[in-house]
């Protein structure tokens, strides 16, 4: 019997990873790692920051998930590259996964590369993808307590969109103790209160975006 422990396979991620970053750097593709749960609106926003980010910056997709291509799709009718991932029921993406989709993707004719990854707060957090920004999605339907709940992702991560601000009505949910919680987790991190369906808070994120990558490697 052969086993393999968890340090090996985040051993041959980490390299992966690395792999990654260089072709990324090489190319001078700024790369996002978009994170959260099944339902709080990632597809939703990356639809959106896609129409705010028609500027200089041309971005390409990786849409990742246990099955099927519907996400892919919705990015596909924007006129933007796309590879879809279909993890076939691994909860989440490694950096050999984002390795194998880049080379479907015309690296040199891109600025930007969004990865949407699995829906998932758990194992998302444990494996880099060679990115140099994370972002992770909250909605105000989940609840303010996913930080409580899931420090290690917002730990890592270097923006908060806290999305479906049109529901905050109707929920218990409290930007304030999302401010709280991220004193404690990542203090650097920025907060956007977004709105995709009323593309109220998104020209904020995406001229954010647009800044990071433009600051990247010159
Ligand atoms: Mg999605
Ligand atoms: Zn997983």
């Amino acid at each position: 019997m052969k086993i393999v422990t968890a340090r090996k396979i985040l051993e041959a991620n980490e390299l992966a990873a690395q792999r990654n970053r260089n072709r990324f750097h090489a190319a001078g593709v700024f790369c996002i790692n978009l994170l959260g749960s099944p339902g709080s609106g990632k597809t939703t926003l990356l639809e959106a920051l896609l129409r705010h980010l028609d500027g200089p910056l041309a971005p390409g997709v990786i849409e990742g998930d246990i099955a099927g291509s519907v996400d892919a799709e919705r990015i596909e009718a924007l006129g933007v590259p796309v590879v879809q991932i279909n993890t076939q029921g691994a909860c989440h993406l490694d950096a050999g996964m984002v390795e194998a989709a880049v080379a479907d993707l015309h690296l040199q004719r891109l600025d930007l590369l969004l990865i949407e990854n699995v829906g998932n707060l758990v194992c998302t957090a444990g494996f880099d993808l060679g990115e140099q920004l994370r972002i992770i999605v909250l909605s105000t339907s989940e609840g303010h307590d996913k930080l409580i709940k899931y420090p290690a992702i917002f730990r890592g991560s270097q923006a908060v969109v806290v999305s479906k601000m049109d529901l905050l009505p109707h929920t218990d949910f409290d930007p304030r103790r999302v401010a709280e919680g991220l004193r404690v987790l990542s203090p650097e991190a920025a907060v956007f209160h977004v709105s995709a369906v009323r593309e109220e808070g998104v020209a904020e994120l995406a001229r954010w975006v647009a800044a990071r990558a433009s600051a990247r490697s010159d």
